[in-house]
């Protein structure tokens, strides 16, 4: 199959910048509010709202957690922002809106983007009549650094236990 996409195309900028955002939400533009919204921009690390807040407040101590819920659900209400529920521990944020799949860390809660599409359908028996918009698919494990933590833990569990000592 030929690639159609051109280089350099998968990320769009959308040209209206934090300030656009908050012009067209018909948010008040709060330097709060802007310092939200240049954190989300091009942010791929799905946070949480008090990471957000946290990140923030560093330089507004005045913000409130309360600002980050309102402004987090006035960008998911228009479309500009995804609330994800793929953490059972708490809502994560994507400001990109374009349809991706994740990968989730199951011990550090990392959260990655898949940019692929995957071909899947649902047999129509399966599917109860719905019209298939399109689909979000979690994929669920461990990280490479998790991994690596994992296989230190147990090399040092064995070299405690003693009799399990792999000599060189
Ligand atoms: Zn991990
Ligand atoms: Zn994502």
């Amino acid at each position: 199959m030929k690639k159609s996409a051109k280089p350099g195309a998968e990320r769009v900028k959308q040209g209206s910048g934090p300030e656009g955002i908050c012009r067209e939400l018909g948010l008040k533009l709060t330097p709060q509010r802007l310092a939200i919204l240049e954190y989300l921009d091009g942010n791929t690390a799905h946070p949480g709202a008090e990471e957000i807040y946290e990140a923030v407040s560093g330089r507004f101590p005045g913000l409130s957690l309360a600002t980050v819920y309102n402004t987090l659900a006035s960008l998911r209400d228009k479309g500009r922002l995804l609330e994800l529920a793929i953490d059972p521990a708490k809502r994560r944020y994507d400001p990109d809106t374009k349809p991706h799949h994740h990968l989730i860390c199951v011990a550090c809660r990392r959260i990655v983007d898949i940019e692929h599409t995957f071909d899947l359908e649902i047999p129509d028996a399966l599917r109860m009549g719905f019209e298939i918009k399109g689909n979000e698919i979690g994929f669920y494990g461990r990280c490479p650094d998790c991994k690596k933590t994992d296989a230190r833990k147990q090399k040092r569990d064995l070299r405690q236990g003693g009799a399990y000592v792999r000599r060189p």
